[in-house]
């Protein structure tokens, strides 16, 4: 059966893909006075079953001005709750292969990017988008094909197994890097299309908060009668950079006092690491300082647990089918991380179109152009950025003290 939400007295928008980017774009389409319905794949990250899975990609990440623009843009008071709960990170510190510590400022007026836990904003987003009575959330909704011609969309409800059929006046594609919406309108229309993988993999590992030594936490429950709080292992407000040329390790604060860390490699080296023994002895003589924080055995655990995932770099043509779709976020423009952007672009795509949505009311088909005219150089340059940036991070930022220091002991 197909649901013809065209005969809605509002226009009707279909977004396929509730991550951070589909969940923003279904609030500021809710506030144009859109019918919203928003398709997700997966079932709803805020259910009991799923606080422990995890649902997206990385347990955190640097909001930053160009995302924050955007959350103001849905909402200023929605983006002052966000912005509560971040840790401002007001530059790096750079650890040396002995553990030396050297802090550089991103900004000499303090300006700084925000660590912000991924899973909990993507929440907030949804509740958020929620709120609106004209917002209709679909879980567990896979979109299988676009039918271009009736702008019918076929999905999979994948808990009942039933194919569903839908209209709307327009797509929105933000099912992230590997968008079928993407591909559909590939299907439609010639978009030059380029997919690079890099030769680099990530692998999440933690660093746990510290907790006062057994007399300091004894005599302050004595006094206090509440547990002492726990401290943060390093300075919170900064992002640490362990880089190491080829590889390098970074660590981003949480707000339970933890921090996480991403180790990017490349593959090879992830394969030649079989052993606890093989991995302690690369940290031992890499990051002899992080195997402190981390603690050997969870370096041991996590290391072998958890995922070692690809990165890669995605650009597009065009981002738009005229007339009738869109793809933001990571559907547009998935970026290699090491700029902090992919989300925070995304969160801009969606501000951006919807400028050109109230500059053009009513004619859908002039605002997409108009987008697309404007954003699709911005996202290619943003991915370059990124990709230059990998550059900057693993060994620029070597300061020449340091450079120097690893040549005189070379030598
Ligand atoms: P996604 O988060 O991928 O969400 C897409 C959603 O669509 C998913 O929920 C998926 O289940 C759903 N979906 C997919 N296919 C379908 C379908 N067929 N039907 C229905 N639903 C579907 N960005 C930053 O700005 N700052 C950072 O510091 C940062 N750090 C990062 C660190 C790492 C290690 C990585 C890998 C990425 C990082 N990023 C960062 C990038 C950021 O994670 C992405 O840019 C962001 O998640 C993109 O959001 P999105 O909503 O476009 O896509």
């Amino acid at each position: 059966m197909v649901q013809d939400y065209l005969e809605a007295s509002m226009p009707t928008v279909a977004i396929i893909g509730a991550g951070p980017v589909g969940a923003l774009a279904a609030i500021y389409f809710a506030q144009s006075n859109y019918a919203v319905h928003l398709y997700e794949l997966r079932s709803d990250p805020r259910l009991p079953e799923n606080q422990l899975k995890n649902f997206s990609k990385s347990i955190n990440l640097a909001l930053s001005d160009r995302g924050i623009e955007g959350l103001k843009g849905a909402d200023k008071e929605f983006a002052r709750k966000i912005m509560s709960d971040v840790i401002p990170m007001h530059g790096r510190m750079i650890h040396d292969g002995k553990g030396k510590q050297e802090s550089q400022l991103y900004d000499i007026h303090g300006r700084h990017i925000n660590a912000v836990d991924r899973g909990w904003l993507n929440e907030e987003l949804l509740t958020k988008a929620e709120s609106f009575p004209n917002v209709h959330v679909h879980f567990k909704h896979k979109l299988l094909r676009c039918d271009w011609d009736s702008n019918t969309y076929h999905f999979r409800n994948t808990a009942t197994n039933e194919e569903v059929s839908i209209k709307a006046d327009l797509l929105v594609g933000a099912d992230g890097a590997h968008s079928v919406v993407r591909n559909q309108m590939m299907r439609r229309i010639p978009i030059s299309f380029s997919q690079h993988y890099i030769d680099s993999t990530w692998c999440e590992l933690t660093i746990p908060p510290v907790f006062p030594t057994f007399s300091a936490s004894l005599s302050t429950s004595l006094q206090t009668q509440t547990p002492p709080a726990p401290n943060f292992a390093l300075n919170p407000n900064r992002l640490h950079i362990w880089p190491r040329q080829t590889f390098m390790l970074i660590a981003l604060p949480n707000t339970d006092r933890s921090f996480t860390c991403t180790l990017f490699m490349p593959q090879a080296m992830f394969d030649a690491l079989t052993t606890p023994a093989e991995l302690l002895t690369f940290f031992e003589k890499e990051f002899p300082d992080a195997v402190g924080y981390i603690g050997k055995d969870r370096l041991v655990h996590e290391f072998f647990r958890n995922p070692k995932e690809p990165l890669v770099s995605i650009k597009a043509s065009t981002h738009v089918l005229p007339g009738r779709a869109v793809i933001l976020g990571d559907a547009a423009h998935a970026m290699v991380p090491f700029y902090g952007q992919g989300m925070n672009a995304g969160f801009e795509d969606v501000r951006i179109l919807h400028e050109h949505l109230r500059a053009n009311p009513g004619d859908i088909p002039t605002a997409l152009a108009a987008y697309d005219k404007e954003r699709v150089k911005d996202a290619h340059a943003i991915c370059d950025l990124a990709l230059h940036n990998y550059e900057e991070m693993r060994a620029g930022v070597n300061s020449r003290a340091y450079l120097l220091r690893k040549k005189t002991e070379e030598w």
